[in-house]
């Protein structure tokens, strides 16, 4: 039997409705979130991102700013923007889109940014409180990642969840959204030696590795949960990490690529900024 598909872009306008209501309340209240994004450089993907989170953020009534600097802009200077948009009692999120020019560190970059306003959840003292389980902002596409598995009625407590990929941004923090919750959790990567017997275990399967199709349905344990995180573009298209037509015959339910995890991330990302507003708020 076919899987069911898990319709991201479902899931993500029915968050965005209830984000729009709280942004409209928060209004009422004389509070206006606002995210403040930086984009160096002219890099065709990061153009394509900020201006789909400008866009989101507009329609949900969000403000939005976008700071564009060139692709030769100093370390000094940005960390300078960072600095004032910090200090600016307006802004409330502030997210720098990765990755930055060669000649600046991206670390310190994102360590200046002030963690109450680190709503990707980059900086250390963010990614502590999430391994600490006090987190403040959730990463915004591991959250979206939740949202999905929620969405489905997904049971985690006591299930395999296996992880492919251990980024910064996906692998290590759904592992800890995961194990939060109770999975028992495997995170794979490139020195895994037997790939294929650890996907085999998995009852939740989630892929993030950049390489199109590499996890085929021959991998995956019939009744599976399978969350396809890749976005590799191919002659103009895009490709998930997951073989969708092998897959979606053993999956249970799989996200589609586009149409799975990429709308939730800029949804949860919209959500991590209202949350800092309300924290904003609540600590004037
Ligand atoms: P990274 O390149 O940072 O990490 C990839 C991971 O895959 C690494 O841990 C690497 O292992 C592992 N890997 C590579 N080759 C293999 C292999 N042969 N077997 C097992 N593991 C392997 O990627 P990201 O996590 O940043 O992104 C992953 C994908 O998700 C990309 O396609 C990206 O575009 C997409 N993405 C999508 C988002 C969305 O909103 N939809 C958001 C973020 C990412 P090792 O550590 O050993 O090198």
């Amino acid at each position: 039997m076919s899987a069911q598909i898990i319709d991201g872009k479902k899931v993500a306008k029915g968050i965005r409705g209830d984000l729009k209501e709280e942004v409209a309340k928060l209004k009422t209240d004389g509070i206006a979130p606002h995210l403040a994004v930086i984009l160096v450089g002219d890099d065709p993907a990061s153009k394509t991102y900020v201006s789909m989170k400008e866009k989101t953020a507009n329609k949900i009534g969000m403000e939005s700013t976008v700071k564009r600097l060139p692709s030769d802009v100093s370390e000094e200077e940005l960390l300078q923007l960072i600095k004032e948009l910090n200090e600016n009692d307006s802004v409330h999120g502030i997210l720098v889109q990765l990755p930055l020019p060669h000649h600046i560190n991206e670390n310190k970059v994102i360590n200046s940014i002030d963690p109450d306003k680190d709503v990707d959840s980059f900086h250390p003292i963010n990614v502590g409180n999430l391994v600490a389980g006090k987190k403040k902002f959730t990463p915004c596409t591991p959250a979206g990642i939740m949202k999905l598995l929620e969405s489905i009625n997904c049971e985690i407590n006591g299930k395999n969840a296996v992880i492919v990929g251990r980024s910064n941004i996906v692998g290590k923090p759904i592992s800890l959204l995961l194990l939060e919750q109770n999975a028992t959790v495997s995170i794979c990567h490139s020195r895994t030696k037997d790939l294929s017997a650890m996907t085999k275990e998995a009852d939740i399967l989630i892929v993030a590795v950049g390489k199109p199709e590499f996890v085929t349905g021959k991998m995956i344990k019939p009744g599976a949960v399978v969350i396809d995180v890749g976005v590799n573009r191919i002659e103009g298209e895009l490709i998930g990490d997951v073989e969708f037509d092998s897959a979606k015959e053993a999956a249970s339910h799989i996200t589609p690529v586009p149409g799975g995890v990429g709308p939730m991330t800029i949804t949860m990302l919209l959500n991590n900024t209202i949350e800092a507003a309300k924290a904003w708020k609540n600590k004037q």
